[in-house]
């Protein structure tokens, strides 16, 4: 779900300890069929909304930040409940400026239906993805599958961020 809009959807881990809202839509939704994702979800792949940090508010609960390795070698930060340990949402090397929220984790998940597929290469076989959704081999160049809405979005706030350094 990435249009632009009134949004405020929230989320939490199972055993409610931690709660949280999500203030926007999200930049895009990726849904990854890396081995990293599929062995870190014990599932066949992972769908993640990618959003600003600080669009990403806690509601309840201190959530633990755990570094898990990570394809590239740089890393993961992982945020779970401090209870039940549940994952709510990573960054990847860029400290706390975009979360990859677990779209799993939200009251609604259904709403945010993949913008991409990714990492295909290593989808497990049984794995059909819809025909007419984009899909790439590995990654992607952001101009050429992002909303402009939400490059010029991400942009403006990388810029403020910095500006506030
Ligand atoms: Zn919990
Ligand atoms: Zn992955």
């Amino acid at each position: 779900m990435t249009e632009t809009g009134e949004s405020s959807i929230e989320g939490g881990c199972a055993c409610k300890a931690v709660r949280y809202r999500m203030h926007a839509p999200a930049l895009i939704v990726h849904c990854c069929h890396c081995t990293w994702c599929q062995r870190e979800t014990g599932a066949s792949f992972a769908l993640n909304a990618m959003i600003e940090a600080e669009r990403v508010v806690l509601l309840e609960g201190q959530p633990e930040v755990i570094n898990t390795p990570s394809d590239s070698g740089a890393g993961q930060r992982v945020t779970r409940c401090p209870k039940c340990k549940i994952a709510l949402w990573s960054n990847y090397g860029d400290g706390d400026l975009v979360r990859f929220v677990r779209v799993g984790t939200l009251d609604e998940p259904g709403r945010f239906p993949p913008d991409v597929h990714i990492f295909t290469e290593s989808k497990q076989p049984w794995v059909v993805i819809p025909s007419g959704q984009r899909a790439v081999a590995r990654f992607y160049k952001r101009d050429e599958v992002w909303p402009k809405s939400s490059i010029e979005r991400l942009s403006a706030y990388k810029a403020k961020r910095l500006a506030s350094a």
